[in-house]
């Protein structure tokens, strides 16, 4: 049997960080919101644990050191079966870039080994283990859009009444996020262990009463001056934007864009195609992973 699973890439729409745990990890307030760009995993029988990846992803590693090679085998061992299966993950999801691509393949993964093995857990325990994995792991397999608390790995789904396009400006290089991170409590100095995360109070409640114009305005990335003080060319991609709503992408340097009108989106990929390596029109929110079987 071959089971597929497709799987969205996120945007933060708010990106609140607090303060740096005593864990490594910072306290994040945030908005994940679930886009048309995709991750495809094929999940096949096999008799040892293989992973293989095109596309995007080509250059990745295919053992341990992969997200959803460690997907599969966590999964294998939390419920006690062999970890045996052949994964194949076509990536369109651009890595290191603000987007979770490396989420995206192991919450998939996630969701096309309990089909596969038949190991029978529900979305709520394949995000149990998710959150185990990464802080944006769970997100991916509920999709549409999600307040993220914590870490980022306590959920609560938030009705969101609105089309989305956006448009994305992908940069030639990626960003590590822990960089980003470090590069924020540079720049917050003693503040690093108490500031407070921006609140998404305001956005959430644009986005459930389906106002666009009060989304875009309010669109905020506490990240967002690390990511370029790291990338510098960053602040002039933010600038061809014009008048549109933009903001990195989580850790970056992914930069989004809200599109308000067919007219506003072409002028923002026709000023923005020659500065970046490529210019992506994307919807959202868009659902989570989503499973198909060819028998
Ligand atoms: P996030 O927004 O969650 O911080 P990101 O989008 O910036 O993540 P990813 O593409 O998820 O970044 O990957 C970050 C790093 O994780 C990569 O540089 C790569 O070394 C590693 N990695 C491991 N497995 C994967 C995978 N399946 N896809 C992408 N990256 C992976």
């Amino acid at each position: 049997m071959t089971i597929r699973v497709r799987v969205p890439a996120k945007v933060n729409l708010h990106l609140g960080v607090g303060p740096l745990r005593t864990d490594g990890y910072h306290e994040v307030a945030t908005v994940f919101c679930a886009v048309s760009l995709y991750d495809d995993i094929v999940a096949e029988s096999s008799e040892t644990l293989r992973l293989t990846v095109d596309g995007e992803g080509a250059h990745l590693p295919t053992d341990q050191g992969n997200l959803a090679y460690r997907a599969a085998s966590l999964l294998a061992s939390e419920t006690g079966v062999k970890p045996e299966v052949s994964l194949h993950i076509h990536k369109q999801i651009p890595v290191a870039a603000g987007l979770a691509g490396g989420s995206a393949d192991a919450a998939g993964t996630l969701l096309a080994c309990n089909e596969l093995w038949k190991t029978g857990l529900t979305v709520d325990e394949l995000a149990g283990l998710a959150s185990t994995l990464g802080s944006d792991v769970a997100f991916p397999l509920y999709g549409g859009v999600a307040l993220g608390a914590g870490r980022g790995e306590i959920l609560t789904p938030v009705a969101a009444d609105v089309d989305l396009r956006l448009v994305l400006a992908i940069s030639h290089q990626g960003l590590s996020t822990p960089a980003v991170y470090a590069e924020l409590d540079r720049l917050r100095g003693d503040a690093a262990t108490t500031e407070s995360a921006s609140d998404p109070e305001g956005i959430v409640a644009a986005l459930r009463r389906g106002d666009v114009g009060a989304v875009a305005e309010l669109l905020c990335n506490d990240m967002q001056s690390a990511s370029l003080s790291l990338r510098h060319t960053l602040a002039n991609v933010l600038e061809l934007g014009g008048g549109a709503s933009g903001l990195v992408s989580g850790s970056g340097p992914t930069i989004f864009f809200l599109a308000r009108s067919a007219d506003e989106e072409h002028h923002l990929v026709a000023a923005l195609a020659p500065h970046c390596r490529r210019t992506l029109v994307v919807t959202a929110p868009v659902p989570g992973a989503q499973l198909s079987y060819t028998p």
